[in-house]
C-alpha cells in the first residue's frame, strides 16, 4: 500500500483492510470485487490482484507460511527482489537487506560514491559480515530504511548528530559526490471516447484495453494518439493531464450522445457506483461532470 504512497494516507486504508481481511484465510476466500473495492482510491491495482493471488498460493501451496529463500518468494505474484527481501528481513529474521531508494541513499553516502556507480547487491554480499553482526536483523533491515528516511535525509542530512558520522566518508570528505539522478519519465498521448446517455447521466465502459496499465479495468475506449486532428463524427470535450507511474499522460477527451450501448460495454452512472472503479476513470467522469455538454 505504502508505494508512491505516504503514510498518513495509507493508515486508514490499511487499518479497514485488515478489518475486511483479519486473516490470510478471510483474504484467500475473497472475491476479487472485494478487495479491489477496499483498494479504491490507492491506485496501482495489481497490487491487490497480486496480494489476492498471493493468499491464495500461500493457503494452497505453502500451508499458510511464507517461503524462506528468495527464489521461491519471488515466485509469488508481484514480489521482487526489494518486497522479497523486506519480507525474509521482517517475517524470518534473515540477514538481509531491502534496497529501497533510502537505502540507497545511505550506502552511498557512506562510501561517497554516486549512486548510478554502486552496485548495490554486490556491495552488501561484500560486507556481509561487518553490515549483519546483529542478531536483530529484522530490526536492522527496517533501521536502514528508518535512517535514511529520519536522519540521512536527501536534503540537508542531519550529519553533526549522526552515530556513523565517525566512519562516513561523505561527511568527511572535502569533495562530496553530488547525486544525479536519472528519471525515466514517458510521455504519452491518448485519445479516449466517452459514450454518453445524457438523460440518465450513463457513460459506457468495457474491460478489455490494449494498455500497457490498467489492464482489466473499465474505461471508456482509450487509443495511443500521434497528432490533434479533429476526430470525426466525435465533439472535442477537454483535455486535461495525469501521471501513472512513470507516465505522464496527455488526453483529450471526446464524447457522443448515445442510448445504445456498444458491444461488449456496460453503462455505469457519472456520479455514484456500488462497483468498484478506478481512479483514473473517476478522473474521467469528473471532468466529464464540470463541463455542461
Ligand atoms: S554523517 Fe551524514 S551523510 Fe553520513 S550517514 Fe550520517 S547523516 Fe548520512
Amino acid at each position: 500500500m505504502l508505494q508512491q504512497t505516504q503514510v498518513k494516507i495509507v493508515i486508514p486504508y490499511f487499518k479497514a483492510f485488515l478489518l475486511n481481511f483479519p486473516t490470510l484465510k478471510a483474504l484467500s476466500l475473497s472475491s476479487e470485487t472485494r478487495v479491489l473495492k477496499s483498494w479504491e482510491g490507492l491506485g496501482y491495482y495489481r497490487r491487490a490482484r497480486n496480494l489476492l493471488a498471493t493468499s491464495k498460493i500461500l493457503i494452497n501451496e505453502h500451508n499458510s507460511k511464507l517461503p524462506k529463500s528468495l527464489i521461491n518468494i519471488k515466485k509469488l505474484p508481484g514480489i521482487g527482489d526489494y518486497t522479497g527481501n523486506a519480507l525474509l528481513a521482517f517475517i524470518h529474521d534473515q540477514p538481509t537487506v531491502a534496497i529501497d531508494g533510502n537505502v540507497k541513499r545511505v550506502f552511498s553516502r557512506i562510501i561517497n560514491k554516486n549512486e548510478n556507480k554502486i552496485d548495490f547487491n554486490k556491495l552488501i554480499e561484500t560486507n556481509k559480515k561487518n553490515l549483519f553482526k546483529t542478531n536483530r536483523n529484522s530490526d536492522f533491515a527496517e533501521a536502514l530504511m528508518e535512517f535514511g528516511a529520519l536522519v540521512c535525509k536527501p536534503k540537508e542530512p542531519e550529519c553533526p548528530n549522526c552515530s556513523i558520522k565517525n566512519t562516513c566518508k561523505y561527511f568527511k570528505s572535502n569533495k562530496k559526490f553530488k547525486q544525479t539522478k536519472t528519471l525515466n519519465i514517458k510521455v504519452k498521448n491518448y485519445n479516449i471516447f466517452c459514450y454518453i446517455d445524457k438523460m440518465k447521466s450513463k457513460i459506457a465502459l468495457k474491460k478489455k484495453h490494449s494498455l500497457g496499465f490498467l489492464d482489466r479495468f473499465y474505461l471508456p475506449p482509450i487509443r495511443e494518439s500521434y497528432d490533434n486532428k479533429k476526430i470525426k463524427n466525435w465533439n472535442f470535450h477537454s483535455n486535461f493531464k495525469n501521471s501513472i507511474s512513470n507516465k505522464k499522460l496527455n488526453i483529450n477527451l471526446y464524447y457522443k450522445f448515445s442510448l445504445k450501448i456498444p458491444s461488449q460495454h456496460r453503462w455505469f452512472s457519472l456520479k455514484k457506483n456500488s462497483e468498484f472503479i478506478p481512479s483514473f476513470t473517476k478522473k474521467i467522469f469528473k471532468q466529464i461532470l464540470k463541463k455542461n455538454i
